[in-house]
C-alpha cells in the first residue's frame, strides 16, 4: 500500500467509519514493516482511542497482531494448557502464587509475562528479584519446563506478537493506553500467540486500573472473551477490584516475600490478617476457575477446596521451589527471604489522626513505588528491585493517631522522603466507619456478565 492509502485509512477512522479487515491488516503490517512512521501510527491509534472499534475491527486487529509474529506450538505438552493474565494493577502478586498452585494441581501453566510499566507492576520484574532467576527462556526451554514441572513463565520471545511491543511503546507516550479495543487487541494477541488452550483474564477496575469504572471493565472483558471465542479459545474473565492495592507489598523483592508468605501459609501480623486475605482468596478463586476450565475439577467449589488443601499442605510452595530451580534461581530464598535484595533505608508512615482508613488510592501508591525506584517512568529504565512499600492497613481498618500505616523502603534518603510523602497522600483517614471494597465483582464468559 502507498502513503495515500494509509492516509485514507487514518482519515476514515478519524471520521468514525468502520475499517475492513484488509485495511487494518495493512496498517499493522505497514507499521511493523517500517513502512508507516510513528507519527502516522500514533494518529491512527488516537483516532481509534476516540472513535472506538467494532468487534469485527477489534478481532481483525488482534489477528493481524498475532500474524506479525509466530504462534507457540504447545501440542507436544500433554494436558490442557492454561494461562492467566491480569490487565495490570498494584500489589498484584497473583501469578507468583497462582502459577505454582495450579501446576501443583497437575495443570500445565504456560505463561508469558510482562514488565511493569507506569504505576503497575509486572511479573517478570518480580521474578528477577530472585538471584539468578532466568526470565528469558527459549521456546525449547519453555516447552521443556512445561513437560518436566508443568510450569514455565517467561518474558515473551521476540516472535510473540512483535506488533504489540511496538504499538504499546507508542501508546504509552501518546495517551492511547486507556482504550478498550486497543487493550483488548494488545492482551489477546499475546495470549493467542502464546499458545495456551484456556485463558483466564483478571480484568481490574478501580483507581489502580486502566479501566476505572466497572462498566468499562465489563465491556473490555466482553470484548476479549468474544475475540478469544472467534480464535477458538475458551476465555473467561473475572472482574476484580483494584480500588486499593491487592496485597500489602508493592515493589519487586517485597512482593516475592509476600508470595512466599501466602505459599507457606504464614500470617506475619495477625492483627492485620485482613492484609493477606484478599490476595490468597483471589488466587484460590482464579485457580478454581483454571482447574475447572482444564477439566480436572467438576465445579468451582470443588476446585477451590482442592487448591486450598494443596496450599495448606505446602505442595504449592514445593512447586514454587521446583520452578525457581528450573529457571536457574537461588532456591535458598525460600527458607531465607533475607537473601532477596534488601533496601538500606526504611521509614514508617504514621497516621496523623484516629479513625477509619477510607481510601488507599492504588494508582497513587503505584506512583509512589515509581518515585522510590521500584517501577519505571520510561521503557527500558533500570529499576531498584529492593525498593517499595509495605502497607499496614486496608480500607476499613481502624487506626490510632501515630500508628504505622505503611513502611517505605528505598536505596537513598531523598527517595525515601519523597516516597513517604507520596504514600501519606495516597491514604485517607476519616471519622466514619468504612466498608472494604468488594474484591470480586463478577465473571464474564461467552454468555455475558454474571455478578458473583
Ligand atoms: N496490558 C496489556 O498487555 N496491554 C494493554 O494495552 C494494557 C494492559
Ligand atoms: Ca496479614
Amino acid at each position: 500500500m502507498n502513503r495515500t492509502g494509509y492516509l485514507d485509512i487514518i482519515a476514515r477512522k478519524r471520521d468514525g467509519k468502520e475499517l475492513s479487515a484488509a485495511e487494518i491488516e495493512a496498517m499493522i503490517a505497514g507499521y511493523t514493516g517500517g513502512d508507516i512512521p510513528d507519527y502516522q501510527m500514533a494518529a491512527w491509534l488516537m483516532a481509534i482511542a476516540i472513535r472506538g472499534m467494532s468487534l469485527e475491527e477489534c478481532a481483525a486487529m488482534t489477528l493481524a497482531m498475532v500474524k506479525s509474529g509466530s504462534v507457540m506450538d504447545l501440542s507436544s505438552v500433554p494436558g490442557v494448557k492454561v494461562d492467566k493474565h491480569s490487565t495490570g494493577g498494584v500489589a498484584d502478586t497473583t501469578t507468583l502464587i497462582l502459577g505454582p498452585l495450579v501446576a501443583a494441581a497437575g495443570v500445565p501453566v504456560a505463561k508469558m509475562s510482562g514488565r511493569g510499566l507506569g504505576f503497575t507492576g509486572g511479573t517478570i520484574d518480580k521474578l528477577e528479584a530472585i538471584p539468578g532467576f532466568r526470565t528469558s527462556l527459549t521456546q525449547e526451554e519453555f516447552i521443556r519446563g512445561l513437560k518436566r514441572i508443568k510450569i514455565a513463565i517467561s518474558s515473551p520471545t521476540t516472535a510473540i506478537a512483535p506488533a504489540d511491543g511496538m504499538i504499546y511503546a507508542l501508546r504509552d507516550v501518546t495517551a492511547t493506553v486507556e482504550s478498550i479495543p486497543l487493550i483488548a487487541a494488545s492482551v489477546m494477541s499475546k495470549k493467542i500467540a502464546a499458545g495456551a488452550d484456556k485463558i483466564l483474564l483478571d480484568v481490574k477496575t478501580g483507581t489502580g486500573a486502566f479501566m476505572s469504572s466497572p462498566a468499562a471493565a465489563i465491556e473490555l472483558a466482553r470484548t476479549m472473551v468474544e475475540i478469544g471465542r472467534r480464535a477458538g479459545k475458551e476465555v473467561k474473565a473475572l472482574i476484580t477490584s483494584m480500588e486499593e492495592p491487592l496485597g500489602r507489598a508493592i515493589g519487586n523483592s517485597l512482593e516475592v516475600r509476600e508470595a512466599l508468605e501466602v505459599l507457606s501459609g504464614q500470617v506475619l501480623d495477625p492483627e492485620l490478617s485482613l492484609g493477606m486475605e484478599p490476595l490468597r482468596h483471589l488466587c484460590l478463586v482464579l485457580g478454581a476457575h483454571l482447574v475447572t476450565m482444564a477439566g480436572i475439577s467438576a465445579s468451582h467449589a470443588e476446585g477451590y477446596e482442592k487448591l486450598s488443601r494443596i496450599l495448606d499442605d505446602g505442595l504449592a510452595l514445593a512447586k514454587f521451589e521446583e520452578f525457581v530451580a528450573n529457571q536457574g534461581g537461588d532456591t535458598r530464598i525460600i527458607q531465607n527471604p533475607a537473601l532477596l535484595p534488601a533496601a538500606p533505608f526504611c521509614a514508617d508512615v504514621l497516621s496523623d489522626s484516629e479513625g477509619y482508613v477510607s481510601a488507599i488510592d492504588a494508582r497513587r501508591i503505584g506512583q509512589a513505588a515509581v518515585i522510590l525506584g521500584a517501577g519505571r517512568r520510561i521503557k527500558g529504565e533500570k529499576i531498584d528491585l529492593a525498593a517499595g512499600i509495605i502497607l499496614k492497613c486496608r480500607i476499613g481498618s481502624k487506626v490510632r493517631q501515630g500508628q504505622t500505616i505503611a513502611t517505605i523502603y528505598a536505596s537513598a534518603q531523598n527517595k525515601l522522603d519523597a516516597g513517604v510523602e507520596a504514600v501519606r497522600q495516597a491514604i485517607a483517614i476519616g471519622a466514619e466507619e468504612v466498608q472494604p471494597p468488594t474484591l470480586i465483582l463478577g465473571l464474564v464468559d461467552e454468555f455475558g456478565f454474571h455478578s458473583v
